[in-house]
């Protein structure tokens, strides 16, 4: 197998940090050639010493002389917005792996797209908010898009063995079929092992994505109105950065992620369905039209996703510890607690609608968690001002860019202005 060259977008973060992790285990599989963050560059100076990539890019160019101060190498320096677009298009990349929190990642994933390079993505914020968009731009350009999101990840090795060597021919008379690739007019050309590759939901019955249910699963609805910021940000089984951690604790994350799923593997938001599993090792599952139900299972680490969406097809053998069955003692499940998680019912609300509504439901959630973080406004304020803010908004079905942009752009004057209005 070749040695993929990868670009990550958010290098800092919990994400970016797990795959420098995942490149330092299987080397030989994995090169990083770029790396970016917001504002750290400090941070990022530290990781880059490490891997020796040879282009950089640090959005915020105020801290430009942080970055070249601390480097002990003279890479290639990209800097603003427009640099990110510029690093994702590398020339020397295979992958670019997105995992920029919110919505920053969407030109520069688009950017890659045109350039002809697979996306291993985990902003699930902008599937969500444009997965529409980037599903069909990966199609045309012949790129393949691989879940990083353990969920989808684990969807993705479930389906896998659905894949099929005639769906070519049958995605490019549907455009709608369930595909992750599907070589339609590809501006490069796709391998031989790659062409014709594609994923039949066609015998999906539904799609079950488990939640860990966050750290207020059990806790009783009287008590959300005081829950502290420092209490929401105690995931029980994940370490991750503080937006989604926030997510997960209102469930607004797999709320998101049903969203994801829709986009991702093209099955409608009717067969995608959420269960509670508090011990994180079944990290989702498909169920077949014949009843039998597929699994992927591994600690609740994201090195094991991350790469495999790096080495996919491939596996490879690493250093992370194997399940001990012997050791793991139950594996439970339930069924959500919708009334006391409205996040849940506003995503799938927002998912079948579609057009606009999805993009949103994410901005004004991103909004609400920063106002929450802030002590703005209470734990269920955050449920509050996405279904004010979605109840609010006139969907434009069938978006382009601009008219996401601008209805998540209206989505965070909506959200602000009612988190203002709450505190009055
Ligand atoms: P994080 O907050 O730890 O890191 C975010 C990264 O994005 C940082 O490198 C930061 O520099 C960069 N960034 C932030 N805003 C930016 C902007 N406007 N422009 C450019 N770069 C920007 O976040 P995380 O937990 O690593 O999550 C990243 C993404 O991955 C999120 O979309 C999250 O939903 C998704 N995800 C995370 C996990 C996890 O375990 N952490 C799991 C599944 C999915
Ligand atoms: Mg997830």
């Amino acid at each position: 197998m070749k040695r993929k060259r990868v670009v990550v977008l958010g290098a800092t973060g919990s994400i970016g940090e797990s795959t420098l992790k995942v490149a330092h285990d299987i080397p030989e599989r994995m090169e990083i050639v770029g790396l970016t963050a917001n504002s750290n560059a400090q941070k990022l100076a530290v990781a880059a010493n490490r891997v020796r990539p040879q282009s950089l890019c640090l959005v915020d160019e105020s801290k430009i002389d942080v970055l070249r101060g601390a480097l002990e190498y003279e890479p290639q320096i990209f800097t603003g917005e427009e640099g990110l677009r510029e690093i994702a298009c590398l020339t020397n990349a295979d992958i670019v792996l997105v995992a920029i929190v919110g919505t920053g990642g969407l030109r520069p994933a688009l950017a890659a797209i045109e350039a002809g390079k697979d996306l291993a993505v985990a902003s699930k914020e902008i599937l969500v908010m444009a997965g529409e968009i980037i599903m069909r731009e990966a199609r045309d350009n012949g790129v393949h898009v691989l879940p990083v999101d353990s969920e989808h990840n684990a969807i993705f090795q479930c389906l896998e063995g659905k894949r099929s060597t005639l769906n070519a021919q049958r995605s490019t008379s549907n455009a709608e079929s369930s595909t992750l690739d599907v070589g339609r007019s590809p501006r490069r050309s796709p391998s031989t092992a790659e062409a014709g590759w594609t994923l039949d939901v066609s015998d999906v019955r539904r799609i079950i994505l488990t939640a860990s249910g966050g750290p207020f699963r059990e806790t009783p609805a009287k008590e959300f109105a005081n829950l502290t910021p420092e209490q929401a940000l105690k995931h029980p089984t994940w370490t991750m950065g503080r937006k989604i951690t926030i997510d997960s604790a209102t469930l607004f994350n797999k709320g998101l992620e049903m969203i994801e799923a829709h986009w991702l593997f093209g099955v409608e938001m009717t067969r995608v369905e959420v269960v509670i599993h508090p011990q994180s090792i079944v990290h989702s599952m498909v169920e077949f039209s014949d009843g039998s139900v597929l699994a992927q299972l591994s600690h609740s680490d994201m090195c094991f996703p991350i790469q495999y969406a790096v080495t996919w097809p491939e596996r490879v053998p690493n250093s992370l510890p194997p399940l001990d069955f012997g050791k793991l003692g139950q594996l439970e499940f339930a069924t959500p607690r919708y009334d006391d998680f409205p996040a849940l019912n506003l995503a799938r609300r927002a998912g079948e609608s579609g057009g606009t509504l999805p993009a949103v439901l994410n901005a004004a959630n991103e909004v609400a968690v920063v106002a929450f973080l802030d002590r703005q406004v209470n734990f269920p304020g955050i449920w509050e001002i996405v279904e004010e803010v979605i109840n609010r908004h006139t969907r434009v079905a069938h978006p382009d860019l601009d008219a996401i942009l601008q209805a998540d752009q209206w989505a965070r004057a909506e959200a602000t202005g009612f988190v203002k209005s709450l505190k009055r």
